[in-house]
C-alpha cells in the first residue's frame, strides 16, 4: 500500500498463480492446463482472426455467445462471455455481493474467490469441508448469503449432486448460487438443466481446462436473462471489448469440434483413473477426483520435499497449503507424462 492508494487496497490480497515454465522446459502438471493441443481448426480460426486485429472485437461476441447457447440449449441472452472465467467471477461478485450481501464458500476450494472478495470488501463465510474433504450440502441451506461452489470442487475434484444444488438454490432464494463448473465437462457434469427452474442459479464455465484453451482466456456465465442482463451492465461499465477477436474465433471453432473433445476427455478420464490406482498402490491417499487433476498425500513423504524432488526431475506439480498442506495436486497430462512421473512418486 502506498500513500497514494485507495482505501480498498489495504484489504486486497493477490492470487498467486502456479509457477510457469521459465528458464527450463518442465512438464507442467501444476495449473490444470491441458497437455493436449486444441484442434487444428481452432488454431486456424484463431490465425484468421489475428489477421484482422486492426479492428475491435465484437463487444457482443455474438458468434461465441451463439455457439455456447446452442451447445447448452439456452438463449444467447442467457450467456455472458468474458476474458477467462476469473473475469466472469469478478462481474458476478461486483453485481451481486457487497458488505451487506456476503459470500459463502468451502474453506478448501479455488482460492481466487477469497482474493476477489478482498478487492470488493465482501465478507466471506468459509464452511469447512468434512474430514474426507467433501462438501456437506446440508450446511449450505438457509444461509441468507450468496454461495459459490466449484463442482467438481477445485483442489479435491469431488462433486455434489444436482439435487443438492437445487436444494441450496431453493433455500437461499434471495441470493445467487454460483456453481463454478471449470472442471465439469470432462465427466459431462452439468447443472445447466437446473437453470429452467432456479432463477438465482449462475453457472460459470471456462475454455481453459476442458477446451485446451487456457491461453486464449475464454470464460462465461450461463443464467436466467435477468441475472445475465445485470452482468452485461457490469461488463459494459468495465470493459466492453472484454473478449478479444482471436478468442471469439477460437472459442466458437472449439464448440464445433465435439468429437475431438469427447475423445480427449475420455482419454484424460482414463489416464486419471489409472493414475489414481497406481498412486493408491504406492500407498497414497487419493480423492475420487472427477476433474483433470488428482489430489493425493503419502503419510510418510513430505509434500514440500516431493515438490522439490519432482521439479528437479522436470515436473511441476502443486503443493497445497493450510489445512491440506501435506497434499500435492497433480494435473493429468498424457499417459506418457503420468507414467514418467510415477517413477518418482
Ligand atoms: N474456477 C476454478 C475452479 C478454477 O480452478 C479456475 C482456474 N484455476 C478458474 C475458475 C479460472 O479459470 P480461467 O480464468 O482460466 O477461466
Amino acid at each position: 500500500v502506498t500513500e497514494f492508494s485507495a482505501s480498498r487496497m489495504s484489504a486486497c490480497k493477490r492470487y498467486v498463480p502456479g509457477e510457469q515454465n521459465r528458464g527450463r522446459s518442465y512438464i507442467r502438471l501444476n495449473t490444470n492446463e491441458s497437455l493436449y493441443s486444441p484442434p487444428q481448426s481452432v488454431i486456424e480460426a484463431a490465425a484468421r482472426a489475428a489477421a484482422t486485429m486492426n479492428f475491435y472485437s465484437d463487444p457482443e461476441a455474438v458468434k461465441l455467445r451463439q455457439a455456447i447457447a446452442q451447445y447448452l440449449e439456452l438463449k444467447p441472452e442467457q450467456i455472458c462471455t468474458t476474458n477467462g472465467s476469473d473475469e466472469v467471477l469478478d462481474y458476478i461478485f461486483a453485481a451481486f455481493a457487497d458488505k451487506d450481501r456476503p459470500l459463502t464458500f468451502p474453506d478448501i476450494t479455488y482460492s481466487f474467490y477469497d482474493n476477489l472478495a478482498s478487492l470488493y470488501d465482501i465478507p466471506c463465510n468459509k464452511i469447512k469441508l468434512s474430514k474426507d474433504l467433501r462438501i456437506q450440502p446440508k450446511e449450505y441451506l438457509h444461509l441468507n448469503s450468496n454461495i459459490v461452489i466449484a463442482n467438481p470442487n477445485a483442489q479435491t475434484g469431488l462433486c455434489i449432486s444436482n439435487d443438492a444444488i437445487a436444494e441450496i438454490c431453493d433455500t437461499n432464494p434471495e441470493h445467487v448460487v454460483i456453481i463454478d463448473e471449470a472442471y465439469a465437462e470432462f465427466e459431462r457434469i452439468s447443472a445447466v438443466p437446473l437453470l429452467a427452474r432456479h432463477a438465482n442459479l449462475i453457472i460459470v464455465r471456462t475454455f481453459s481446462k476442458s477446451r485446451f484453451l487456457a491461453g486464449a482466456r475464454i470464460g462465461y456465465a450461463a443464467a436466467g436473462e435477468d441475472l445475465i442482463r445485470e452482468l452485461e451492465t457490469v461488463r459494459y461499465a468495465r470493459n466492453p471489448y472484454n473478449v478479444n477477436a482471436v478468442a471469439i474465433a477460437a472459442g466458437s471453432a472449439a464448440l464445433a469440434e465435439a468429437d475431438y473433445y469427447m475423445e480427449y476427455w475420455s482419454r484424460i478420464n482414463k489416464t486419471r483413473e489409472s493414475f489414481k490406482s497406481e498412486l493408491r498402490a504406492l500407498g497414497y491417499e487419493v480423492t475420487d477426483s472427477k476433474a483433470n487433476f488428482v489430489l493425493c498425500r503419502h503419510l510418510e513423504k513430505d509434500s514440500g520435499e516431493m515438490l522439490d524432488m519432482l521439479k528437479e526431475k522436470g515436473f511441476l506439480v502443486r503443493k497445497m497449503s493450510g489445512r491440506i498442506s501435506e497434499y500435492l495436486r497433480i494435473s493429468i497430462g498424457t499417459e506418457e507424462d503420468m507414467n514418467a512421473l510415477l517413477k518418482y512418486m
